[in-house]
């Protein structure tokens, strides 16, 4: 996204990050990021959009894997700009250097590692995304029309970045120009970013359920991952969950162009209901599902939230025979008690109550939660 600053420091930090890459005396450590899987494939955590001194970023392209491996990412794609490298007396001009030169220590780190570039080109159509290219440097062009086609015969998957960006629309609404009809026709833009660093696009979510195309979440790092996320204390980078039926490279190909994809930001998830749901069954887990209640009295169901994600339910208040907290949050990895009281009129019995929740940090559409039932084996008594 950014384009500007930084100039000054960059060749000072490339080379303290080539000094730290290089000189560990403690242990390289990896902070796992626990979340619950969706049955049938493997979910791997990706950040398919950052940048490097290959363009305008600050960092050497080995430190970018050695910051996701730490972060508990899966794989990346380093992107730098085609069109725009700042660092360049400097640093030599060559949109495939970031992947040769990293690709030795994603690879030994167990990384799956992208080859990408950034189309950059002014709104009308903004900037887009190239992933699983062969020769970056050949999308060098003058139009960005050529940069497309060539990534297209290189089989590369495409997608809209940041529509909604402050530098291409000051008010920061996302707009669809002729430009994107045409690249969506063409099979030139199979995703687009609803999140791009601290930003969320809602209009550009509806248009990826509107338009069946596969929504992304990535960093765009333009500096060290430190100076904007604390990965080791729990505050992770924006990420691109993909649901692959392989753990490689072409699983997530696969994977990406058949839009499975979860989007992680600040703690919520966007993405379609069949994924949402099984992700939040896996960590939500009610460990004892029968509860008596006599009379108008108190009963307590314990819930265990068995992954690193909170969730926050909201609902109305009430079941068939008892109230139920209007919102409830279960902190990642505890327990909690939902505590329900039982109604003055709930009969006697023993009977399965579905109590309604939305979970209001997973995201079906804009404004919209996911839907679910708590179930619980209910003995009334008077
Ligand atoms: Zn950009
Ligand atoms: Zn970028």
């Amino acid at each position: 996204m950014r384009r500007s600053g930084f100039a000054g420091t960059a060749k000072v930090l490339s080379i303290l990050s080539i000094f730290i890459g290089s000189a560990f005396s403690q242990p390289r450590v990896r902070q796992p990021f626990r979340v619950p899987g969706v049955p049938g494939y493997v979910l791997l955590k990706c950040d398919f959009h950052m940048h490097t001194v290959f363009s305008d970023g600050n960092v050497w392209p080995t430190v970018r894997v050695d910051e996701a491996w730490a972060g508990g990412l899966d794989a990346i794609a380093i992107t730098d700009h085609l069109e725009y490298a700042p660092h360049e007396k400097d640093v030599k001009r060559d949109n495939n250097r970031p992947y040769e030169i990293a690709a030795g220590d994603a690879s030994s780190l167990g990384l799956l590692f992208i080859r990408g570039a950034e189309i950059t080109s002014k709104m009308p159509p903004g900037h887009i995304n190239a992933i699983f290219l062969q020769d970056a440097n050949r999308l060098r062009t003058d139009d960005w029309r050529k940069s497309v086609d060539e990534a297209a015969a290189q089989g590369a998957f495409l997608f809209w970045n940041h529509p909604g960006w402050n530098g291409q629309q000051p008010d920061g609404v996302s707009r669809w120009y002729p430009e994107h009809t045409d690249l969506l026709e063409k099979g030139r833009m199979q995703g687009i970013e609803i999140v791009n660093e601290k930003e969320y696009y809602p209009q550009a979510h509806r248009w990826c359920l509107e338009k069946n195309l596969t929504m992304l979440a990535n960093s765009d790092m333009h500096d060290p991952v430190e100076t904007t996320y604390d990965e080791a204390a729990g505050d992770p980078r924006p990420m691109t969950w993909v649901l692959a039926k392989t753990a490689d490279e072409a699983g997530i190909k696969e994977a990406l162009l058949s839009r499975r994809t979860v989007c992680f930001w600040k703690g919520n998830l966007i993405g379609r209901e069949e994924f949402l749901k099984p992700i939040f069954s896996g960590g939500f887990q009610v460990q004892k599902d029968t509860i008596t209640i006599r009379g108008t009295e108190w009963a307590s169901v314990p819930i265990f939230n068995d992954s690193d994600i909170d969730f926050h339910l909201s609902s109305n208040g009430r079941a068939d025979g008892f109230s139920v907290p209007a919102s409830l949050t279960c902190p990642a990895n505890k327990v909690v008690l939902l505590s329900v009281q039982g109604q003055k009129d709930h009969g006697t019995g023993t009977r399965v109550v579905r109590i309604p929740y939305t979970v209001t940090n997973l995201w079906v559409a804009p404004d919209q939660g996911l839907a679910v039932e708590i179930s619980i084996y209910c003995k009334f008594i008077k």
